[in-house]
């Protein structure tokens, strides 16, 4: 396993990226993080981060993640019954509304990928009419195997039509080790992005590592590989809640893939952001920063 990502080809192609907040979640501190954490509060605000990419050469807009919907009741039962454990969540914009406040309409957002299925990533699908859904094998095959076939699976059946569903697995054959990761599919064709496989946090999770520059910039949209930037640096580490367990179904998996983000992003002159979807630090420094970073602005590349 190499730890060095690919050097840029000739007029390399690359994302601008922007973050969005499509929602706010109260998080329960003994449901993610264990250590040291006292100087952590019981509970704290934490942003659905969606992030929306501009192709340097084509224009194409894709979007990772999207966020919580409005109509959560619109979830199956046993989706409600987990957001219920975030005690209170605010949804001022979905992702779509974000979208179009900053000036795009959605309807040209051309492929949205999806880390996983959970309620506060998936959105409301709908209000991206001409994307391309990419999602894992993984991910399709628990929603298809989910509600109401299966009456407590907190995926719904229906969630991803098979007409604009793009399902990639990461075993069959055509995905390849890259840098640090194991398993990784050029999403384009250039270059200029790749899905890896991020296992750990639920059956078929994956992340978007991106090119933010034409010159050795990278971006990791890391999803919920981790929780908060704390389990990165190791001033935490991933709880097991005496009620509800660990929020990761395989937690050994989960601390070997943070351990691969930490390596890349605290690396001396790293060129790799790890943008998490519930960083809250990242997106409390951005609000007393006038949004820096949040679309229409774009995140600087390193
Ligand atoms: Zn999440």
């Amino acid at each position: 396993m190499s730890s060095t990502l690919p050097p840029p080809r000739e007029n390399q192609t690359f994302f601008t990226v922007s973050a969005l907040e499509a929602g706010i979640l109260s998080f329960p501190r003994d449901l993610f993080l264990a250590g040291t954490p006292s100087h952590i509060p019981e509970r704290w605000d934490a942003p659905a981060l969606c992030f929306l990419l501009r192709h340097s050469a084509t224009g194409e807009y894709i979007l990772f993640d999207n966020g919580i919907r409005k109509d959560v009741h619109r979830l199956p039962p046993a989706a409600q019954r987990r957001v219920d454990i975030f005690g209170s969540f605010v949804i001022v914009h979905d992702a779509a509304e974000r979208v179009a406040s900053g000036g795009l309409d959605p309807a040209r957002v051309s492929q949205l990928v999806i880390s996983h299925a959970h309620w506060d990533h998936i959105g409301d699908l709908s209000r991206f009419p001409h994307a391309r859904i990419v999602v894992s094998s993984g991910t399709y095959e628990l929603s298809r195997s989910g509600y109401p076939a299966d009456p407590k699976s907190p995926f719904a059946q229906d969630l991803f039509s098979p007409e604009r569903t793009r399902v990639l697995d990461p075993f069959d054959g055509t995905w390849a080790a890259l840098g640090p990761f194991d398993r990784a599919l050029d999403l384009l064709g250039d270059g200029s992005a790749y899905v890896v496989d991020a296992p750990g946090h639920v059956r078929g999770h994956i992340n978007l590592l991106v090119r933010t520059s034409a010159d050795g910039a990278w971006a990791v949209l890391a999803g919920d590989a981790a929780h908060d930037w704390q389990l990165l640096t190791g001033a935490a580490t991933i709880a097991v809640h005496p009620a509800h367990g660990c929020v990761h179904v395989d937690r050994e998996l989960a601390e070997a893939y943070i351990e691969i983000l930490r390596a890349l992003a605290l690396a001396p002159d790293s060129r790799v952001r790890v943008l998490l979807a519930h960083n809250a630090q990242m997106w409390e420094d951005a609000r007393a920063n006038d949004w820096e970073g949040f679309w229409p602005k774009t995140i600087t590349s390193l």
